[in-house]
């Protein structure tokens, strides 16, 4: 059915469509095979339907033969994987010595890639997948045999460098390196992940190998940056897709808003989702909403299915996450691929490169947060000549609210350069010192990360590291470092059930006191679990099914202290810094809310130990005496905080998840009226320095969602806060708009910079041993 008349379909009497923009088919263009390819390779892409490369497929392949590392980034179904598999069948194909290591960001999509592979009848190609669940027997056979070899970060990080002795014939014939989804390494993920990359290309130049570094990436800004600071090497782009597309209609979507107590309200975003998803498939349209939350996913699965009642469409919808079990998802995946599923609401864990073309549709139930995201999401769907259908949902949160209202902030606005910071000493410590454990650090392995050489000289102190004359640092620590490369903690809770000890799922330590402290009802599978007790030191939460008439939310009390501050726009009565904080949060009870009113039943007192986080922040402070006449200063601040937090993503790369804040009239370090916004990781993700940079743009895009909102005194739209660990009060938008009137006024006076010489704090002690 053709986009238009699907989108007519979906709309109701009040119409939610906002902004309709279609995008182009684009014909494709062929390139004569690189000369440089063998036939045996030719021939054996067109016995599977490949007959001439595109020309960026052609082009980053080319660079990678000749030995420049390359990032090819272009978008999604555009062929990638040719681009890199190119120079590693033509080494196989020739029976060169050389070999290739694959990593993909999960264990599914390296999975996928191994199918994919092996579609290819090429002479002398041995891949082997190694990951976490290959059973020793098969390691060994792949560090003998393969010559691609398909894992995943995590792999390396813990088994393969660690043993590197192990895999010592594959290190010293390492010829390419595949980074696959390489936007993903990004925040302190990709920190980690680049230190690991650096461990890698380290060790293999020990061993004489000298690989080449080819990555694919969805499409980003700056790429050849964004892989150079991955590896620590130079690196060439390609970033022109001239693969065909069947063209889109994108639309923007403003659930319908109804008025109560003459307060416009809007329609919940997952229940429009639902709709959607249900009219969709009852229709045979194969669709994919993308959710923002796992439990979103369960909601938005159960709702649709729940809407097509008896119609047997309803046992072809689900929801897909991460944090089900292995085999349940590798079926979930099968079921969408071969089309016996028509409908899945999924996290963004089907974002990535797995292959599920075929779709027809894609929802996104709010903006993804980042437009390489957006386009990615939007690039699942498309399958023939039939032009796409996407519709993005706006939540009722203050970004999605402006950009279905400015969409030309996605349209027309580049997409974002993804950020990490591998210099970052929290994450660089640990890295330093299974680095030197795998083999003595030299001057040279520190000259390319600013910072590595204190951090390394602090870790001497500690008698961690010991440095010996000719300069190098040789690991002298009894236990090998623990380092986690993904979340803040190495311990996930375990979350099962209490009659059967059937292990459910897993959730991350951070994010366990919020959601499965005991009382918590907790969502999976469109089941409800209510948790019977939370034990932190077996990392376990154990739960029984339950269906009350109730949903739980946590409170949470947030403490903050000033550590240094870094850099100071002094502008007047105003003033803007940037520093390193300790935050010191929580969760102290929990409320039942009656669904679906959201009325308060109770609150129920909660005994957990607080969380520590040291990280980097930005904050502005006010000079009260500049401020006579408004009336609720508290209220003013706090909503101001909330939307500033919430427009944060327009401009840094993260989550509103990834970043908190707090306000307050009177802070006991800056002794003014002060809102603060924080990276929500160890040592800082680099979000509140863009912040800091980029300030002007990000409170006036706030100081524009705020004025622009129809309500009166505030609601989700603008400045209430879905993640407020104090219920949303005090708020005042009236407020909110005059402070950053105030400080927008004050950029454009003199504004009188300053620089401190004061390097984030070194982890101290409590950070060692055990505790990374
Ligand atoms: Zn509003
Ligand atoms: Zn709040």
């Amino acid at each position: 059915m053709p986009a238009d008349q699907l989108i007519a379909a979906l709309d109701t009497d009040e119409g939610g469509l906002r902004h309709l923009r279609r995008l182009p088919p684009r014909a494709a263009v062929r390139t004569p095979w690189p000369e440089w390819v063998p036939e045996e390779v030719r021939t054996a892409l067109e016995d599977t339907g490949i007959t001439l490369p595109w020309p960026h497929q052609a082009e980053a392949a080319t660079h990678a033969y000749e030995g420049r590392d390359t990032v090819i980034a272009t978008g999604t179904a555009s062929g990638k994987s040719l681009a890199y598999l190119l120079p590693v069948l033509t080494e196989a194909a020739a029976d060169g010595p050389g070999r290739t290591l694959y990593l993909a960001p999960t264990k599914a999509l390296a999975a996928d890639q191994a199918r994919a592979v092996a579609e290819f009848d090429v002479p002398g190609l041995i891949p082997a997948i190694v990951d976490g669940d290959t059973p020793f027997e098969h390691r060994q056979w792949a560090q003998r045999f393969a010559n691609l070899v398909l894992s995943n970060p995590d792999l390396l990080h813990h088994s393969l460098l660690p043993r590197h002795r192990m895999w010592r014939s594959l290190l010293k014939d390492l010829k390419y390196v595949v980074v696959d989804e390489c936007h993903v390494y990004r925040g302190v993920f990709g920190a980690h992940v680049a230190l690991t990359l650096r461990r890698l290309l380290r060790l293999a130049e020990h061993y004489g190998a000298s690989p080449t570094v080819i990555a694919a990436s969805a499409t980003a800004a700056d790429p050849a940056r964004s892989l150079s600071v991955l590896t620590g090497r130079p690196a060439t782009e390609v970033t022109v897709d001239s693969s065909p597309s069947p063209g889109a209609a994108v639309a923007l979507w403003e659930p319908v808003t109804y008025e109560i107590d003459g307060e416009p309200q809007q329609a919940s975003t997952l229940s429009e989702t639902a709709r959607m998803l249900a009219q969709l498939v009852r229709r045979g349209v194969r669709t994919l909403a993308f959710v923002p939350s796992r439990r979103g996913a369960e909601i938005v699965a159960a709702e649709a299915k729940s809407r097509l009642g008896a119609d047997p469409a309803a046992g072809r919808i689900a929801a897909y996450r991460a944090g089900y079990l292995r085999e349940h998802r590798r079926d979930l995946e099968a079921d969408l691929r071969e089309g016996r599923l028509l409908g899945v609401a999924t996290t963004n864990a089907l974002e990535l490169g797995i292959d599920v073309t075929g779709l027809d549709a894609v929802l996104l139930c709010g903006y993804p947060g980042r437009l390489a995201s957006f386009w990615q999401q939007i690039g699942r769907a498309g399958r023939g000549d039939t032009e796409a259908l996407a519709v993005m949902l706006a939540k009722d949160d203050p970004l999605d609210t402006y950009l279905v209202h400015h969409p030309e902030a996605i349209f027309d606005r580049p997409v974002e350069t993804s950020v990490c910071d591998p210099s970052n000493p929290y994450v660089l410590a640990g890295h330093l010192c299974l680095a030197a454990e795998e083999l003595p650090l030299k001057e040279a392995d520190l000259a390319s990360i600013p910072g590595s050489r204190e951090v390394a000289d602090q870790l001497v102190e500690q008698k961690l590291l010991r440095r010996r004359a000719g300069g190098r640092y040789y690991w002298v620590g009894s236990e090998r470092p623990q380092v986690a490369l993904r979340g803040s903690g190495p311990m996930g809770v375990d979350i099962a059930e209490t009659s059967t000890g059937r292990l459910i799922g897993t959730i991350d330590a951070a994010a366990s006191h919020r959601l499965v402290h005991r009382g918590a009802l907790y969502l999976h599978q469109g089941e409800s679990y209510l948790v019977d007790d939370l034990d932190l030191e077996e990392g376990l939460a154990l739960v029984h099914a339950a269906k009350p008439p109730w949903t739980t939310s946590a409170q949470e009390i947030t403490h903050l202290e000033v550590l240094s501050t870094r850099e100071r726009l002094e502008m007047g009565d105003v003033a803007l810094s940037l520093g390193e904080v300790e935050v010191t949060s929580c969760v102290i009870s929990y409320q039942r809310r009656r669904l679906p009113s959201g009325e308060v039943i109770d609150t129920q007192q909660l005994d957990l130990p607080p969380q520590t986080l040291r990280t980097v922040a930005v904050w502005w402070t006010v000079d009260p005496a500049s401020l006579e006449g408004l009336r609720d200063l508290a209220g003013s601040l706090h909503a101001a905080e909330h939307a500033s937090i919430g427009l944060l993503p327009l401009i840094a790369t993260c989550d509103r998840w990834d970043i908190g804040g707090l306000s307050t009239a009177a802070h006991m370090d800056t002794e003014l009226p002060t809102v603060f916004v924080y990276d929500g990781h160890p040592g800082g993700a680099g979000f509140a320095e863009q912040a800091f940079r980029k300030w002007t743009g990000w409170l006036r895009a706030t100081r524009d969602a705020i004025a622009g909102c129809e309500c009166t005194a505030g609601c989700p739209s603008c400045i209430q806060s879905p993640k407020c660990g104090n219920g949303n009060e005090p708020l005042s938008k009236p407020g909110a708009l005059v402070l950053l009137n105030r400080l927008l006024e004050a950029g454009e006076g003199p504004v009188t910079a300053a620089v401190f010489d004061q390097r984030p704090a070194a982890p101290e002690d409590d950070l060692w041993p055990g505790d990374f």
